[in-house]
């Protein structure tokens, strides 16, 4: 079909979004439907393991 925009599906939400002209030049890198799931995509990708170590303080540690 001509005139069909192409679309993609957001990895965060889950739904489906639609070319949107201000992604014209960077419609390839494009993954997520806003801005917001673009920032919410570090609690969908961290879910899983979510562990960062932080709780050793370095400098601590050195004795011998
Ligand atoms: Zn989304």
């Amino acid at each position: 079909m001509p005139g069909e925009l192409p679309s993609k599906t957001c990895p965060v939400c889950g739904r489906e979004f639609n070319w949107r002209r201000k992604w014209a030049k960077d419609w390839e890198n494009v993954r997520y439907c806003s801005e917001r799931c673009r920032r919410n995509r570090r609690l969908a990708e961290t879910e899983g393991a979510a562990e960062t170590p932080r709780a050793v303080p370095s400098g601590r540690k050195r004795r011998r």
